[in-house]
């Protein structure tokens, strides 16, 4: 049966630390406070103890909140600890499914967080299913430890790459067990995972270099395709669960997902982004007074336009840092009164001007059209829309909500149709060769080192579970076809 396009465990952000001198879970607490933009949904912290037993802390909502309770700390004791951000789309709100997932059942216990989403969870599901195994989560998640507890190799380290083997998707994993944490990444290296070093000789291993600066830990690596890297008291090692890799991580990462501050790969998302906005106004040169960003996401490539144009840069809109998330609402009314709730505009900046309006990207539709109207009824005097990336046409099944094209609206309009919804004077797309040179990755493979599906249709992996669906979706919307209009 064709999984059903859903969306259960996605972005996420994770956090693991070995080897602390003092309270490990005080210092992946201050972790995962800058992967907070990776989720919002909850949160939860797990420390090994002295006499090797895990003890977990987990809530719903916002980090801050959930460990706002005195007692929060009480248990998480011991020098190592593992965190979980968790994103979750409407409908999967559940305490079991915020991570770390703890597996208790084998001699050797550990626990894991996750970031990505596999494709061929179903058929795992299954086929553990069939050996007895009960899950403890609907999250896709805690198929990587169901796999390492039937596993017949002899020691942990062969559990895990025979588990990681017969897993296909985007995954960043770290895994934490009384005696190492390990650190495990899909061969196409779909989303990030970075290695640091503290002074204190702590390892930490985290989805972004903003969560690294933010423990005071320098630098070491990002985790590679294909790679299970290894944290005991003897250091960091390094190996493989398989050769067959190629890089081809997650362009969104850079375009939205990841902190302006983060470095992946070696490239800094602020200069990415930055890149992306100077490209998109070398691609459709355009006379304006004023160039602004939505905050905060855009701000970076809002930056780049300004100074690629000459067109002066300014504060146009105002962002309520506390209102919560319209991306996930579950009705397009409530997402609608979200934006408005959220985003307020500085008159004097707007009225009476030509407006150049950079956002980082078009899902729905949904903010863009409100803030289109909103800068109207400020008194623009016209608005012109640019995107910092290219048209989102297509579904992503490696962890970025973005997985139902009939939501997407660049896969259901063509570019002056959206132009026309949103109720833009002019709409325009960064291209996808633009994307690639502003991103500029170090990597010469065919993809150049980056997963750039959701708008090119260009998948680096087979769908899995997924194939037959999204063959059903494509078609009926007829994704395949070469649209001349969106070029
Ligand atoms: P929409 O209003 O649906 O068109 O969403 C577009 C806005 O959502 C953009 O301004 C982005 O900053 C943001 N965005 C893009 N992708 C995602 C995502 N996967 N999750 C949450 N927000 C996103």
């Amino acid at each position: 049966m064709p999984n059903e396009v859903k969306s259960l465990n996605d972005e996420c952000g994770v956090f693991g630390v070995w080897g602390v001198e003092g309270p490990a879970a005080k210092v992946a607490y201050s972790g995962l406070h800058a992967l907070q933009h990776r989720g919002q949904e909850g949160a939860g912290i797990l420390a090994i103890d002295a006499n090797k037993r895990l003890n977990r802390y987990r809530g719903q909502g916002l980090l801050g909140a959930i460990f706002d309770d005195p007692h929060a700390f009480d248990r998480l004791h011991g020098n190592a600890a593992l965190g979980h951000i968790r994103y979750a789309t409407a409908g999967s709100h559940t305490i079991n499914n915020v991570q770390p997932f703890m597996f208790e059942n084998t001699e050797t216990h550990f626990a894991l967080s996750h970031n990505g989403n596999l494709t061929n969870a179903d058929t795992l599901k299954e086929m553990l299913r069939k050996t007895g195994t009960i899950f403890q989560s609907d999250s896709d998640s805690e198929i990587f430890g169901d796999l390492i507890e039937i596993s017949n190799q002899d020691t942990f380290l062969g559990r895990i790459k025979e588990a990681a083997n017969q897993m296909h998707g985007g995954f960043a994993y770290v895994l934490l067990s009384p005696d190492a944490m390990y650190a495990v990444c899909d061969p196409n290296g779909l989303r990030p995972l970075v290695v640091g070093r503290r002074k204190d000789g702590a390892v930490v291993i985290c989805s972004e270099t903003c969560a690294l600066d933010q423990v005071q830990a320098e630098y070491v690596r990002d985790v590679q395709p294909g790679e299970v890297v290894i944290v005991d008291d003897s250091g960091i090692k390094i190996d493989h669960f398989t050769e067959d890799t190629e890089l081809t991580i997650c362009s969104m990462e850079y375009v939205y997902f990841a902190r302006p501050d983060s470095v992946i790969h070696g490239v800094s998302v602020h200069e990415a982004r930055k890149r992306m906005g100077a490209l998109v106004a070398r691609e459709n040169p355009t006379k304006a007074d004023v160039v602004i960003g939505v905050p905060n996401s855009s701000l970076s490539a809002a930056m780049g336009y300004a100074i690629e144009s000459g067109i002066p840069y300014e504060m146009g809109l105002i962002k309520n840092q506390y209102v919560a998330r319209t991306f996930i609402e579950p009705t397009q009314e409530r997402r609608e009164r979200g934006v408005s709730m959220k985003l307020s505009v500085v008159k004097s900046v707007i009225k009476d001007k030509d407006v150049i309006l950079v956002d980082d990207s078009i899902v729905r539709g949904t903010t863009s059209r409100f803030i289109v109207k909103m800068l109207k009824d400020a008194g623009a005097k016209s608005v012109h829309v640019r995107i910092a990336s290219p048209d989102l046409k297509y579904p992503c099944f490696y962890g970025i909500d973005i997985q139902k094209p009939s939501e997407l609206i660049g896969a259901n309009h063509s570019v002056e149709e959206i132009k026309d919804i949103i109720e833009a004077d002019s709409l325009k797309y960064l291209s996808v060769e633009g994307l690639i040179e502003a991103i500029d990755l170090d990597c010469d493979n065919q993809y150049h080192g980056l997963c750039t599906a959701y708008f090119d249709g260009k998948y680096p992996t087979p769908l899995y579970d997924y194939q037959e669906t999204y063959d059903a979706e494509a078609k009926r919307l007829h994704l395949y076809e070469e649209d001349e209009v969106n070029g």
